[in-house]
């Protein structure tokens, strides 16, 4: 593992992220990703919702998710919990694995924005280091930059506390549950979001709203 400085604090690399593979060579396709999104008459991107554990993340991005494919628009919801149930299953909460757990969903999103679907990833993100990472994993692509749009889903922690679907920041309260985001760890609120959503004044409906708005605004879907 190595450490970078960076604005907010050192920016851990896990050691996972450096390419092992030797003798690799980039093999290109025979078709261009924009013959490929226009055969399919679609478009790919990354939402990506950062914010709290019980901000809404889940909740929006399964309300969007319904919509998008009631509109026969392509696209997959990445779960946190359910990522850590299977690709992730082997990391845990450190900062090293919290870093490696989001790189590897940016890839993995980044995989699924390339064929045309529309990637939602659902995961808190604290660290802005990292979510910078998953942006610059798209923006920076041999192909050409994929959109990569920021939510961030902004509930105050009183809220979120109230909420508290999983029960767990009762668990962290009580301390049975340590470096938990909020409470024993950091969240470091995005500073120039694509989109601000606010849970504890606006309804779920209002957040897919403002979803689809943004995606049609970007010509990422069509307008309706
Ligand atoms: P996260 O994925 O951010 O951890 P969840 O979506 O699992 O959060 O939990 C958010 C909880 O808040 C859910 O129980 C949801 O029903 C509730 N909730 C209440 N009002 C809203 C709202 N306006 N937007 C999103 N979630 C809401």
């Amino acid at each position: 593992m190595t450490t970078t400085p960076a604005a907010s604090k050192p920016v851990v690399v896990p050691a996972a992220a450096q390419t092992k593979g030797t003798n690799l060579h980039w093999h290109e396709g025979n078709i261009s990703r924009a013959e490929r999104h226009k055969q399919l008459q679609t478009t790919g991107a990354t939402l990506w919702f950062t914010g709290l554990s019980a901000s809404g993340k889940s909740t929006i991005a399964c309300a969007l998710e319904q919509v998008l494919v009631q509109r026969g628009i392509h696209c997959y919801r990445l779960d946190g919990d359910n990522i850590r149930m299977g690709l992730n299953k082997n990391l845990g909460f450190s900062a090293e694995d919290r870093a490696e757990n989001i790189r590897r969903i940016g890839e993995v999103a980044k995989l699924f924005a390339d064929s045309g679907c529309i990637a939602l990833t659902s995961f808190i993100s604290p660290y802005r280091a990292d979510r910078d990472a998953a942006r610059a994993v798209h923006e920076k692509d041999a192909a050409g930059a994929i959109p990569f749009i920021e939510v961030f889903v902004d509930a105050p922690i009183d809220v979120c506390e109230q909420r508290d679907p999983k029960g767990l920041y009762k668990k962290a309260r009580a301390g049975q549950i340590k470096g938990f985001t909020g409470i024993d760890d950091p969240y470091e609120a995005p500073a120039s979001a694509e989109l601000v959503l606010k849970p504890a004044t606006m309804s779920v409906e209002d957040s897919v709203r403002a979803c689809l708005k943004m995606l049609a605004d970007r010509g990422i879907i069509p307008n309706t």
